[in-house]
């Protein structure tokens, strides 16, 4: 099979070609990725060497680079995408131009070239927050911020696609991931490398926004089985069920790293920022998914890789704070 991962130097996007790499012999993977300042190269240096293995330096927003890439694939990840939600409150642009527009570039180059197999990337904040229960696939979408609405316009786009032009789409909504190569202004690897670095843990607001928290070789994993065994033009939910609240996060690091509970501050809460997420995983399950790793397992390896792998992040703390 020939592979192409877009936004596969991103922190889900390398773990997933790594993973894709180590497990599967008779693949070849082409990573397709802008290298912005979420994008590194280092978090795939362990597989630069591997001849099973290209990076393309490309940017989904340009058609004509997204057409070359795709030219004879068997199939295509959509993992490439503008992640973090402060950044999509401070400045929407580029989460419309990657988001919405990059993905139906890259949906579109997927359709004229006859890919097999494509698989869109998106997440469980689409559907917006809910109180008690969990979302299926086929309830509405009612995003809150930027980041989410953008990513529940390429879901559409997805859908029109399976629709418009019998070219069926998969679709992910995956809940917060954490792991192994994830940005540093993310929230485990923010409050890890706080402490590593002695400084305070920034909880917004009360802390008890809830989010349902997945390793990400279990997601990884997941992504793998949708896009080989998914039915085409199919949503799937993809989340373990660990629901936590920034609080209990913030409580879980400051004890693993033996640190000061008064580390932990209040800070202003993000705008729009929703409560709860949850989705319900039924359909992934039926696949034959289920996840492998403990919260408190994966949490700890996570603490573990960071205070190993210094200088992975530092120069990203240096650089975005
Ligand atoms: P990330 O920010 O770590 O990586 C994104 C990657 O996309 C980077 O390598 C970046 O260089 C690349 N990229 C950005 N704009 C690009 C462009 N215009 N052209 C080409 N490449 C571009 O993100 P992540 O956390 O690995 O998330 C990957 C995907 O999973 C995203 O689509 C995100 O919406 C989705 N998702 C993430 C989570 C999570 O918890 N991290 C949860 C649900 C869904």
């Amino acid at each position: 099979m020939r592979l192409v991962v877009t936004g596969g130097a991103g922190f889900i996007g390398s773990n997933f070609v790594r993973w894709v790499l180590r497990t599967q012999p008779d693949v070849a993977v082409t990573t397709f990725d802008a290298l912005t300042y979420a994008g590194n190269l280092a978090s795939l240096a362990d597989v630069a060497d591997d001849p099973r293995h290209t990076f393309v330096q490309g940017d989904v927003r340009d058609a004509a680079a997204v057409a070359r890439a795709v030219d004879g694939a068997d199939a295509v990840v959509h993992f490439a995408a503008e992640s973090h939600v402060d950044r999509s409150i401070d400045a929407p642009d580029a989460f419309l131009s990657t988001n919405v527009t990059g993905a139906g570039l890259v949906f579109e180059a997927c359709r004229r070239a006859g890919v097999e197999r494509v698989l869109h990337v998106s997440t469980d904040e689409v559907y917006g927050p809910i109180t008690t229960g969990a979302f299926a696939e086929a309830d509405r979408l009612q995003p809150s911020s930027p980041y989410a609405a953008s990513k529940a316009g390429a879901d559409l786009l997805a859908q029109a696609y399976t629709t418009t032009y019998d070219f069926p789409i998969l679709v992910t909504r995956t809940t917060n991931n954490f792991g192994a190569y994830q940005h540093p202004e993310k929230l485990i690897p923010r409050f890890v490398t706080n402490l590593l670095n002695g400084e305070d843990l920034p909880v917004y607001g009360d802390g008890a926004q809830i989010r349902d928290w997945t390793a990400v070789d279990d997601n990884v994993r997941a992504h793998w089985l949708v896009l080989t065994e998914g039915e085409p033009g199919t949503v799937y939910n993809i989340g373990a069920g660990n629901e936590r609240t920034s609080l209990d996060i913030a409580h879980a690091i400051v004890a693993a790293l033996d640190a000061d509970p008064d580390r932990i501050t209040h800070v202003t809460d993000r705008p729009g920022h929703d409560r709860r997420y949850a989705v319900d995983t039924a359909r992934i399950r039926a696949l034959g998914w289920r996840p492998e790793r403990t919260f408190d397992d994966a949490l700890a390896d996570t603490i573990a890789w960071y205070r190993d792998n210094e200088a992975w992040w530092r120069p990203l703390r240096d650089v975005s704070g």
